[in-house]
């Protein structure tokens, strides 16, 4: 029996203007109004969240960014800051990979992000995975361990407690070749929670979600959710249409 409450949140990505944003949510509402069980958060482009905030005023969906900037307010044309989301959400994406491998995020930035995010009140969702080539090389454990490890660095048990962590390996990324349920698990279960016990205590550690990403679909979510330290899902695709988001969150029930 798990102890930890389900979250599945999507990750928009590049899509939807806020027109098709505010449709899409108009859309969830009503499958997902009487999902208590499972934390639902959507994650819509920035120039999005006004309405979708709007939208979602009074419903039990969260709203999160998928990026931030470290500084709080500044000369840093384009970027946008932790406290400037707070307004509009609550969650925010942290070192996606595709931020890590496109614009240049590292865990050093990732770790000043969280950091920021966390000073404004905003809980990151803060995602780790290794490539293709590192998988076959054997250095999963090596590389997401040193990215727990540095990304989440100086965070107390007490903000460490409002931290999500994502596990996508960069290689089932939107590829449609999900990782199995049993390997995805033993890194969420052998590699990530034990450092998490290690740097934040056991109660804390135990009661941090890991969510699994990674070409998570309405057919396969209910065997990869039921897996041990398998807490929900960051999904990516599948969370642009109401019947694919609807049934995944289903499946976390
Ligand atoms: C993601 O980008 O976070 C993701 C998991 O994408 P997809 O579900 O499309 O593989």
């Amino acid at each position: 029996m798990k102890t930890r409450k389900p979250m599945v949140a999507g990750n928009w990505k590049m899509n939807k203007t806020p027109t098709e944003a505010r449709d899409l949510i108009r859309g969830l509402l009503p499958e997902l109004k009487d999902v208590e069980a499972v934390d639902v958060v959507v994650c819509p482009p920035f120039v999005c969240l006004g309405v979708a905030s709007v939208e979602l005023a009074g419903s039990k969906i969260a709203l999160g960014a998928q990026n931030l900037h470290w500084q709080a307010s500044g000369a840093y044309t384009g970027e946008i800051s932790a406290g400037m989301l707070k307004e509009l959400c609550q969650y925010v994406i942290i070192g996606h990979s595709e931020r890590r491998a496109m614009f240049g995020e590292t865990d050093e930035s990732v770790n000043k992000k969280v950091l920021a995010a966390l000073a404004a009140g905003l809980k990151p969702i803060v995602c780790v995975g290794e490539t293709f080539d590192e998988n076959q090389a054997g250095k999963t454990a090596e590389v997401v361990g040193r990215m727990v490890w540095e990304g989440l660095k100086n965070l107390d048990a007490e903000q460490a407690a409002l931290i999500v962590v994502a596990y996508e390996p960069v290689w089932a990324i939107g590829t449609g070749l999900a990782a199995t349920p049993e390997g995805a698990n033993s890194v969420h279960k052998d590699v990530i929670r034990p450092i998490l016990r290690e740097m934040f205590g056991a109660e804390v550690g135990d009661g941090m979600r890991i969510l699994y990403g990674g070409s998570v679909t309405a057919a396969n979510a209910a065997e990869l959710f039921a897996q041990s330290d398998i807490d929900g899902g960051l999904i990516g695709g599948a969370s642009l249409k109401v019947e694919s988001f609807t049934a995944i969150v289903k499946a976390a029930l």
